[in-house]
Parts: structure tokens; C-alpha cells; sequence
């Protein structure tokens, strides 16, 4: 049996009250925040759902759950931290990540460095083996209308 493990994840947060956002680990300045139990880190609950996809360990929502007072504002830096210590139980280490954020606003290309780094050092690997990428959807559909914010996971693991 290979010692490859592939994961995928998704996230989608509202925007609401705010004036920043967190992405990627990283604090982006925006006309609203999102509406979440924790901060709301749509790029980490994503990378935290295709890491535990890929160790088979559930979702996030049976770890985290949202009902939780503990994860209550939670920085979700926590979460992908606790995430590796699990993935790293079961035997497995990150080989690479791959994210692709959602948005018609706001623009993430000035801050797609930072969060590489950031998400680099979470889950200790090279920045050169994670990758952000991001698209609008061109107007269309709630992320279109500037309504919320959305992003995938892609991670890959090996047995160590
Ligand atoms: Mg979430």
C-alpha cells in the first residue's frame, strides 16, 4: 500500500461587522469581518479539513465543534497546530499544500506571500511546498455579490 495520503477541504464564512479579515493566518484589511464562532479563517478551516481528510481523522467539526465556548474567537492557527499534532500521531507528514481562496474582494495578492509563509510554518514544511492561489468568481453567485468569503484545500501526505 503506497505511503501517500491525499485530503481535500472547503470553507465559507459570511462577511459581517468588521473591518478585517483573518487569511491564511495572516490579517487582511477589509470593508467587513466574517461571521464565525472562531475567527473565521476560511483558508485554515479549509487546510484543516484536507489534513484531516487525508489522515482520515473526520472534519473539523468533530474536533472543534462550533458550540464550543473554548473555540469561542479562537485564533485558527490553534486549530491547524492541533491538526499536525494529530496528522503527526497517525504516522504522516505534509508533503505539500495547495489552497486556492475565493473572493470577489478583498484582493489577496499582496498578503499571498505572508499567508504562504505563515501556513509554511504551521505545518512545518518549506514555503516552497505550499501554494496559494486565488479567483473571483466573476461576479456570480454570493461569493460574486461580495457576500462572504470561500477556500480549498489540497494536501498531500506520507507515511514518515
Ligand atoms: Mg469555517
Amino acid at each position: 500500500m503506497s505511503g501517500l495520503r491525499v485530503g481535500t477541504g472547503f470553507d465559507v464564512h459570511a462577511f459581517g461587522p468588521g473591518d478585517f479579515i483573518m487569511l491564511g493566518g495572516v490579517r487582511v484589511p477589509h470593508s467587513h469581518g466574517v461571521v464565525a464562532h472562531s475567527d473565521g479563517d476560511v483558508a485554515l478551516h479549509a487546510l484543516c479539513d484536507a489534513l484531516l481528510g487525508a489522515a482520515g481523522l473526520g472534519d473539523i467539526g468533530q474536533h472543534f465543534k462550533d458550540t464550543d465556548s473554548r473555540w469561542r474567537h479562537a485564533d485558527s492557527a490553534g486549530f491547524v497546530t492541533a491538526v499536525l499534532a494529530m496528522v503527526r500521531e497517525a504516522g504522516l507528514a505534509v508533503v505539500n499544500a495547495d489552497l486556492t481562496v475565493i473572493a470577489q474582494v478583498p484582493k489577496v495578492g499582496p498578503y499571498r506571500d505572508a499567508m504562504r509563509a505563515r501556513i509554511a510554518q504551521l505545518v512545518a514544511v518549506d514555503p516552497r511546498r505550499v501554494n496559494i492561489k486565488a479567483t473571483t468568481t466573476e461576479g456570480l453567485g454570493f461569493l460574486g455579490r461580495a457576500e462572504g468569503i470561500a477556500a480549498q484545500a489540497v494536501v498531500l501526505l506520507e507515511k514518515v
